[in-house]
């Protein structure tokens, strides 16, 4: 019994060891990773220039009406959530599910059902927090990515599939995969 229980402890320190041993790992690579990708080399991001995506007036309507919404403590709907994003080609949002650029939430076409759902969501949870709707809230982005995350679980699984398999597309290799997905991850899910 006594060797069990020792055979069982030594496996659990081996199991930390190699836990932290990895996650030390990850941590050197994703410094190396945002030091060689310094954010002035990043790709333009074209939805954010009026001169592509001017302001349309109609989403920015349906946007204040939701805020107002969410002021007077009523649920958005999955349709609203639909009519008031705008939808453009990945290739002008490289990188990105979504953004809120000049007063317009704007997500990446790629995506689908329940995780474009989620994805408008995060963003919209973004302009609460501009309008000062959400005081409480002390890390944006993680707010943003948990809060939406009760309302679609699934979708919120989903974007993350989706978003490992558009990082795995557009890394130049599997270590520059692995160590920038590392960094996002600990953005988005780590308080
Ligand atoms: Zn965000």
């Amino acid at each position: 019994m006594v060797k069990i229980f020792r055979s069982c402890f030594i496996l659990l320190v081996i199991l930390i060891i190699l836990l932290l041993a990895l996650i030390i790992f990850l941590e050197l690579g994703s410094s190396w990773y945002i030091r060689s990708h310094p954010s002035s080399s990043a790709p333009e991001i074209l939805v954010c220039h009026l001169d592509y995506y001017p302001v349309v007036e109609g989403k920015l309507s349906i946007l204040a009406e939701l805020v107002q919404k969410h002021e007077n403590g009523e649920r958005i709907t999955k349709d609203e959530l639909d009519q008031v994003v705008i939808l453009a080609p990945q290739v002008d949002m490289p990188g990105l599910n979504g953004i809120v650029c000049n007063g317009m939430i704007i997500v990446s076409s790629r995506l689908q059902g329940s995780a474009r759902l989620y994805i408008i969501r995060h963003e919209l949870e973004h302009v609460f927090q501009m309008e000062g709707l959400e005081p409480d809230c002390q890390d944006p982005e993680l707010c943003a990515t948990w809060v939406p995350a009760r309302e679609f679980p699934l979708g919120f699984v989903d974007a993350i599939l989706s978003s490992l398999r558009e990082a795995y597309r557009i890394s130049p290799s599997f270590w520059e995969f692995l160590f920038s997905s590392w960094y996002i991850f600990k953005v988005y899910l780590l308080p």
